[in-house]
């Protein structure tokens, strides 16, 4: 499934066009469900996993993600995100 999150191919925090990786924004058990419903984004390997400032490194990046990850859900799809994806990022 295409990312219903960007439109075009670079990194979601920086717009750097090349070195570029995917990367599911739930991952774990909702893995699949990244793939299934589009949540997925592009990152250079500095903001992907490459740098404190990266989504795997930096909770408050990733935090950060999966908010908009849960809202592009929720604007997109008529399905409840909290009873696919068990938790809702907007919270704590
Ligand atoms: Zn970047
Ligand atoms: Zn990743």
């Amino acid at each position: 499934m295409k990312s219903i999150i960007q439109e075009k191919k670079e990194c979601f925090f920086c717009s750097r066009k090349d070195d570029l990786h995917l990367h599911h924004v739930f991952e774990g058990r909702n893995r699949g469900n990244s793939d299934k419903y589009g949540l997925t984004i592009y990152l250079c390997s500095y903001h992907h996993d490459m740098s404190d400032d990266s989504v795997h490194f930096n909770p408050i990046y990733d935090k950060l993600t999966k908010i908009i990850g849960q809202l592009y859900f929720e604007r997109t799809y008529d399905e409840d995100f909290i009873e696919i994806f068990r938790r809702n990022y907007k919270e704590d």
